[in-house]
Order: C-alpha cells, then sequence, then structure tokens
C-alpha cells in the first residue's frame, strides 16, 4: 500500500522482495546520493553493508560507518582467511565485502545493500548470490567528470583513472545483462523515485 502526501507516492509498507540489494556505477554517479537518502527514508528497512578498504577516508568518512578502513596486511589476513565474499583493485586501493558486515545485518532483519564496483558484481553473480542488481549512471562521461571535480574528494590523477573506468564500467552494464533495473541519475528526485520504487516493486 502506499500513503500519498503532497502528491507524492511513498511506501508504507516493507518490499516483498527481501533479496540483498547491490547497487553498482561509474564513481561520481551518484550510488552514495541515492543509498543514503533510500537508508535514511526507511531505516528500519535498509542498512549499507560497511565494505573493508585499504584506501584513505575521505574528510568527513568514519572508520565502521563508510567503510572499515584497514592496512594492506589486515586485508590480505580477511582475503586469505576467506572472510570475504568478493573483493576487488580499485584505482590502487583493495575494496572487499566481508562475511560478517553482512551477516550483521541479515541478523537484524534488514535488507543489505552492497555499494560494489563491476568485478565484485561479476564475483557475487557468478557465485550464485541471490541479490536484486541495479545500475547507476550519469547521462553523459561530461556530467560524470564534473561531478567527480564537484565533489572534490580526490586528486587530478585519481579523477583520470575513475573516469576511464567508467567506460568500462558503462560497457558492462549494457552487454552483461546482469542489471534489472540501470536508472540516469540525471534529476536526483526523479532517480531516487525510479530507485524506490523499483525496490518496492511499485514501478
Ligand atoms: P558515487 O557514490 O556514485 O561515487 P556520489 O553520490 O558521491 O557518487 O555523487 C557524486 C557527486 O555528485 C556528489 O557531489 C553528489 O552530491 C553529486 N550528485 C549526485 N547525484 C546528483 C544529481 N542527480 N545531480 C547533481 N549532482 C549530483
Ligand atoms: P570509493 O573509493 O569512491 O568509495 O569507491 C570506489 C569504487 O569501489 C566504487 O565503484 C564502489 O562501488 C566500489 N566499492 C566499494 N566497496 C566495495 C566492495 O566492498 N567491493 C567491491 N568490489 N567494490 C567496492
Amino acid at each position: 500500500s502506499t500513503s500519498q502526501i503532497h502528491n507524492i507516492l511513498i511506501p508504507t509498507t516493507a518490499p516483498q522482495d527481501r533479496r540483498p540489494l547491490i547497487i553498482s556505477g561509474p564513481s561520481g554517479a551518484g550510488k552514495g546520493t541515492l543509498i543514503q537518502k533510500l537508508i535514511d527514508t526507511h531505516p528500519h528497512t535498509f542498512e549499507l553493508t560497511v565494505s573493508h578498504t585499504t584506501r584513505q577516508p575521505r574528510p568527513g568518512e568514519k572508520d565502521g560507518i563508510s567503510y572499515h578502513f584497514v592496512s594492506v596486511e589486515t586485508y590480505n589476513t580477511l582475503k586469505h582467511n576467506g572472510d570475504l565474499i568478493e573483493d576487488a583493485m580499485y584505482t590502487g586501493a583493495f575494496y572487499g565485502t566481508s562475511k560478517a558486515a553482512l551477516a550483521e545485518i541479515l541478523d537484524k532483519g534488514l535488507i543489505p545493500i552492497l555499494d560494489i564496483e563491476m568485478t565484485g558484481v561479476q564475483q557475487v553473480k557468478t557465485s550464485g548470490f541471490d541479490a536484486r542488481y541495479v545500475f547507476v549512471k550519469p547521462r553523459d562521461l561530461g556530467v560524470l567528470e564534473e561531478r567527480l571535480r564537484g565533489r572534490g574528494t580526490e586528486s587530478e590523477r585519481d579523477i583520470r583513472a575513475r573516469l576511464d573506468r567508467a567506460r568500462r564500467e558503462l560497457e558492462f552494464a549494457e552487454t552483461a545483462g546482469v542489471f534489472q533495473r540501470i536508472i540516469v541519475n540525471d534529476d536526483l528526485g526523479r532517480a531516487y523515485a525510479e530507485l524506490e520504487g523499483f525496490v518496492f516493486g511499485l514501478g
């Protein structure tokens, strides 16, 4: 069911589909913004799976909230102990989802949201992980570059690497047939409504 307030349809029930939600897309596409909005709007339904990474925290990023920020040594230990369900190298750093991070959310009866890049998506898909797959993309690469620069969190060199990677990620989304929904994040409100509609099975 939905409730109608100011002509906006707001889902009031839990999603029927309780599978983890995998959200992928090029850096700067707006994944984090959309995920945060989904979690803020439905805090008793979704929770972000906190990945491990060896990259440096950005200003404002807190350990254990955005990521578990770890050394390469700690990361390798997790990986070699089989504690990660998927893992990737992305622009010079390692990123991975731990079994523990996922279990913590499932134990609370909430729906995990995984924000992971393309090679991680391929790994979880191949392993038969039952999930829903969504890709978020910008209108074009020019917009992506503007957003990455506007965010101001990466060096020029890192922005270049992320844009280079974006081309391959966009091609992957078009050709791999992994994603149930590809959302163009142009107008944020519209993109969010599409995501929410998909997740709650309304649209
Ligand atoms: P990602 O998590 O995919 O790397 P972010 O959510 O950090 O991307 O978004 C990248 C930048 O673009 C941020 O500064 C964010 O505020 C901005 N942004 C996100 N969505 C939109 C949008 N629809 N229109 C304009 N700017 C946006
Ligand atoms: P950022 O450095 O911008 O936070 O993330 C860079 C990229 O790494 C993004 O595409 C993001 O989706 C991806 N990422 C974040 N955590 C993980 C993870 O645990 N596994 C994988 N495979 N990718 C991740």
